[in-house]
């Protein structure tokens, strides 16, 4: 054990739902679902063995701890990337409380100049994993000011100011950086290089939300029938976070019909009137499609889709955008994006012949 606030150990520690060990230095009003923030904690699989899925990762993982272990080291520094809610940020508390170390957690956003950075870096305990969210946000100076705490743990402090300034090296404590981001390909190669660990969450398959959500119900003292339990995985864009959230609202719906058990008929009437259709997708997704369709034969760039939805650039391309291009129901064309056969059909509309620039041909009267 580091220190009494650390939590947990490879060989049975703790089985606290949050980590006690963690130091939070994220503006909470940045991050996109804070209001879902203490629900999710309570959700989050208290050790690697209890992360359900994504078995090429925690094994990759879980021999990289054991190995770090055996040396007496820390973990090399580790980048997530994955969509928005695949469980990066509980990995990245699992190996702060698997390697017995403090959590520091802050987001690239969070972290606006490299004097920010320099703070955290200085505060840090010996034995600590360092969480920084959204790493592709961070910017440029603030990245470069990182690259040094990554390799050689030494950070540079500017003393006095003017005519006297003058720069020195100083050693920080060693540490573990577990960065995570929505958008690798946004990340420099410089700042890629410096991890020696990468691993990529993809989505889930229905079989494996379902024991999600199955061991969700039982936290939150809920019980659900197989097949309500299966439609809710179906319906769930392969992503955990948004399937503990429909359980929520259906375990709503079912506390107000006074139901003791969730069975099919309380998923599907809530899925109705949350707007989620057959293929899963939900009103803003399907709003996007529409958007598209609106401009066809032209391809639509982002600032027009997040303009006619009334939603950031940001947001659009991070959290909707990859399940719609991922599926198919979106195509990403050099010249903007396109609705897929696939997505009109989700509209309810037929396929049409296509142009040669993959667009849809425009009608007789140039529609
Ligand atoms: P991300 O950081 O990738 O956006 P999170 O780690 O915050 O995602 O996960 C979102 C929610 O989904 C959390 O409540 C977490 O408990 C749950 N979750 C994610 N992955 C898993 C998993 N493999 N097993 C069980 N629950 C998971």
């Amino acid at each position: 054990m580091s220190s009494g606030t650390s939590v947990g150990s490879r060989n049975g520690g703790a089985r606290a739902s949050a980590p006690k060990n963690e130091e939070r230095l994220v503006d909470p009003k940045l991050s996109a679902e804070a209001g879902e923030a203490p629900a999710e904690q309570s959700l989050r699989p208290p050790t690697l063995e209890e992360f359900i899925g994504q078995r090429r990762v925690v094994e990759n993982l879980e021999v990289a701890l054991e190995a770090a272990q055996r040396r007496g080291e820390m973990l090399e520094h580790l980048l997530l990337s994955g969509m928005p809610g695949l469980g990066k940020t509980t990995l990245a508390q699992l190996i702060a409380t698997e390697s017995d170390a403090h959590l520091v957690t802050t987001s690239g956003p969070a972290l606006e100049r490299p004097t920010d950075l320099a703070g955290v870096l200085m505060n840090l305990r010996p034995k600590t994993v360092l969480f920084i969210d959204e790493i592709h946000r961070l910017r440029a100076s603030v990245e470069e000011y990182l690259y040094s705490a990554m390799e050689d743990f030494l950070i540079d402090v500017v003393l006095d100011q003017g005519p006297d300034a003058r720069s020195l090296r100083v050693p920080i404590a060693r540490f573990t950086l577990v960065a995570a981001t929505t958008r690798e390909g946004l990340l420099t190669m410089p700042l890629r290089a410096r991890f020696g660990l990468r691993e990529r969450l993809d989505p889930y398959p229905p079989e494996e939300l379902e024991r999600i959500v199955l061991r969700s119900a039982t936290i939150l003292g809920v019980r659900i029938e197989p097949d309500a339990a299966r439609l809710l995985s179906e319906r769930a864009r392969g992503t955990p976070r948004v399937v503990n959230r429909f359980l929520r609202r259906v375990r709503d719906q079912a506390q107000v019909s006074d139901a003791d058990v969730i069975d099919l008929a309380i998923v599907e009437r809530t899925l109705e009137r949350l707007g989620v259709d057959g293929f899963g997708l939900e009103e803003l997704d399907r709003r996007i499609l529409r958007t598209i369709v609106a401009h066809e034969p032209r391809a639509v760039g982002l600032k027009t889709i997040a303009v006619s939805v009334g939603e950031e650039d940001d947001t659009i391309e991070e959290v909707y955008e990859p399940f719609l291009i991922r599926s198919g129901y979106v195509l990403k064309t050099p010249q903007g994006r396109r609705v897929s056969d696939k997505g009109l059909a989700a509209l309810g509309e037929k396929p049409r012949p296509r142009s040669k620039s993959g667009g849809h041909a425009p009608g007789l009267f140039g529609d």
